[in-house]
């Protein structure tokens, strides 16, 4: 594909050690001339790696063995963009910049217009440029980004709190993912689901023994044992409408009352006497404190690294973190 390239000052030589892994996809919030140019500018003291434009055209400013500084996570729980606050397990995992380890694409447009959604054009062009960012990286560093939506991402899963319509809700991940011969349906623990309890939509009260959003600051009485519609969903928390709060799906109830909502890196504790397999579970496995490793249908796989790697009915676990 062509692609036009220009040297911003705007980076880090290298990336301190890590590979990238994960595409972070964004919206200039002007036009694609005015993006590259204040992206090359010092004073912006921001970057990104590609600036897709409404027509298709595309250049690159940072090359992909730096840094661009697009996504910055900081590693100060104060801080609006702590990594803490990432709906992504993979940026919370990982405890430093999420600059580090992610390859930047701009796309030219305004939220207000069409909320992120891009032109065919431009559609097009993301997805050739994918293609040729996968291929690259994987010559540069040897590593293979899945083509799946816990590697290709917006910023707002990065920066919930700053960033929560970057690059907009009709950005088609889904078309993208899988025009680059990925699937679309999340498959590794850091995918931002929650598809098999929320949803979107749903109407969700807040629990009375709630106390903290997940963004730390205080939750005030009203809002407990309110209801709210679901307008985002985060890893481990929900963009409720309303407030335009994010709250700890813990924190949350749907309409039928309480659920037990059992995901990928929830902590549990075993209430059952039996293995999903059938099997009694000894003293010292139902003591203990458990992590969810993997989820299919009605059953949990507890602890499949250096944990004890069974099977559990769902109904047999129970959440407490
Ligand atoms: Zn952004």
């Amino acid at each position: 594909m062509r692609i036009t390239k220009k040297n911003s000052p705007n980076k880090y030589n290298g990336r301190r050690g890590w590979k990238p892994d994960m595409i972070v996809c964004h919206i200039t919030e002007g036009s694609y001339n005015g993006a590259v140019s204040w992206l090359c500018n010092p004073k912006s003291q921001a970057s990104a790696h590609y600036v897709v434009a409404k027509d298709g055209r595309v250049t690159q400013l940072v090359d992909l063995k730096d840094g661009a500084w697009c996504n910055g996570t900081s590693t100060k729980p104060s801080s609006k963009v702590y990594y803490g606050k990432s709906s992504l397990k993979a940026v919370r995992d990982r405890r430093t910049n999420a600059n580090y380890y992610t390859v930047s694409i701009e796309h030219e447009g305004f939220w207000k217009e069409n909320k992120g959604k891009l032109t065919e054009a431009q559609k097009a062009a993301t997805i050739e440029l994918i293609k040729h960012i996968r291929d690259e990286v994987k010559k540069i560093f040897g590593v293979e980004i899945p083509a799946d939506r816990a590697h290709i991402v917006g910023h707002y899963e990065v920066s919930p709190i700053t960033k929560p319509h970057c690059p907009g809700e009709n950005f088609q991940f889904d078309e993208i993912i899988k025009a680059v011969g990925g699937s679309s349906v999340p498959v590794t623990p850091n995918a931002p689901t929650n598809t098999n309890d929320f949803k979107v939509g749903d109407t969700v009260t807040v629990k009375r023994s709630a106390t903290k959003y997940a963004t730390g600051q205080r939750i005030a009485n009203f809002v407990k044992g309110s209801k709210y519609k679901i307008k985002q969903l985060g890893a481990d928390r929900a963009l409720l409408s309303g407030i335009n709060s994010w709250v700890k799906l813990s924190d949350l109830e749907g309409e039928g009352g309480t659920r037990n909502i059992i995901k990928v890196g929830s902590k549990v504790k075993i209430t059952g006497n039996k293995y999903a397999t059938g099997q009694k579970i000894p003293g010292w496995v139902k003591n203990g404190t458990h992590e969810v490793s993997r989820i299919a249908g009605e059953k949990a796989l507890l602890g499949a690294n250096g944990g004890i790697n069974s099977w559990l009915n769902k109904s047999d676990i129970k959440v407490i973190e």
